[in-house]
C-alpha cells in the first residue's frame, strides 16, 4: 500500500504524512496490536455518556460553569467509590456456574492444552483452527491477512490462571469485561476444585425436615 502511494505523486504527501502519524509515531492503534486484551472501550463510552446524562445536558457549557461543574463530579464520584468499592474479588452466580458445567460437558478434553506455567487454550464454540495450530499461531503471531488474525483470535481462548488472586484471565469476551466466563469456571470445575452446581428439581423427602435436636436434651 506504501509502494502503491508512493508511486502516485498526488498521493505522495499523504503517504507520508499517513506513515509519520500512524507507523512511526503512534504504531499501536490497529486491532491486533494489544493481543488478548478488550478491544473496545465500551467503560470510557458508558462514562462519556453519564457525564452527559446527568450533569452538562448534552450542553456546551462556558468556562466557568464547566469548572463548576467539573468540581460536582469529582465531589460525586470521589464520595461514590467510597460508598460503593471496588470488588475485590469476583463472583460466580449460579446461572454461570450452570453453563459452565455445560460447556464442560461439551468440551473435548483432548482440546485443551497447557501452554505455560498456568496458562490453557480451550477451543471456542465455532473453532476455524484446532488448537495446537491456535498455539502455534500465538507464539510465531505470523498470520498474513487481518482475516486470518480474526479467524485466529475466536477460534480459541487463552485462560490464565498464573496470579494468585482473582481475577482469572480468559481472553473471550466475557472474561476480559467480567473476568468470569464458562472457559474459566469450566477448568476449575474439571479439576474439581469447585463442586459441580446442584442440579435443580432434586426433592427433599415428603414431609417438613426433621428439627434436629440437641443431643442432651430430653423429649
Ligand atoms: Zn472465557
Amino acid at each position: 500500500m506504501i509502494m502503491k502511494w508512493t508511486a502516485d505523486r498526488d498521493l505522495d504527501a499523504f503517504r507520508k504524512y499517513f506513515e509519520d502519524q500512524w507507523l512511526f509515531s503512534l504504531s499501536f492503534w490497529y486491532e491486533g496490536s494489544a493481543n488478548l486484551s478488550p478491544p473496545i472501550n465500551n467503560g470510557l463510552e458508558s462514562l462519556n455518556g453519564k457525564i452527559k446524562q446527568m450533569y452538562t445536558l448534552r450542553n456546551k457549557l462556558s468556562l466557568s460553569s464547566f469548572l463548576q461543574t467539573a468540581e460536582r463530579i469529582l465531589y460525586d464520584w470521589s464520595l461514590a467509590s467510597v460508598n460503593t468499592p471496588f470488588a475485590i474479588q469476583t463472583e460466580f452466580t449460579n446461572d454461570l456456574a450452570t453453563r459452565a458445567y455445560q460447556w464442560l460437558q461439551k468440551l473435548d478434553r483432548t482440546k485443551v492444552l497447557h501452554v505455560g506455567a498456568a496458562s490453557y487454550v480451550v477451543p471456542s464454540s465455532e473453532p476455524k483452527m484446532g488448537t495446537s495450530l491456535w498455539v502455534q499461531y500465538y507464539q510465531s503471531m505470523s498470520w498474513n491477512s487481518y482475516g486470518e488474525f480474526t479467524d485466529w483470535l475466536n477460534s480459541a481462548r487463552l485462560v490464565d490462571f498464573s496470579s494468585l488472586t482473582l481475577p482469572l484471565f480468559c481472553s473471550c469476551k466475557y472474561g476480559l469485561k467480567e473476568y468470569s466466563c464458562v472457559h474459566s469456571l469450566g477448568l476449575i470445575m474439571m479439576w474439581d476444585h469447585r463442586k459441580v452446581p446442584q442440579v435443580l428439581g432434586i426433592r427433599r423427602g415428603k414431609g417438613h425436615p426433621k428439627k434436629v435436636k440437641l443431643a442432651l436434651t430430653k423429649d
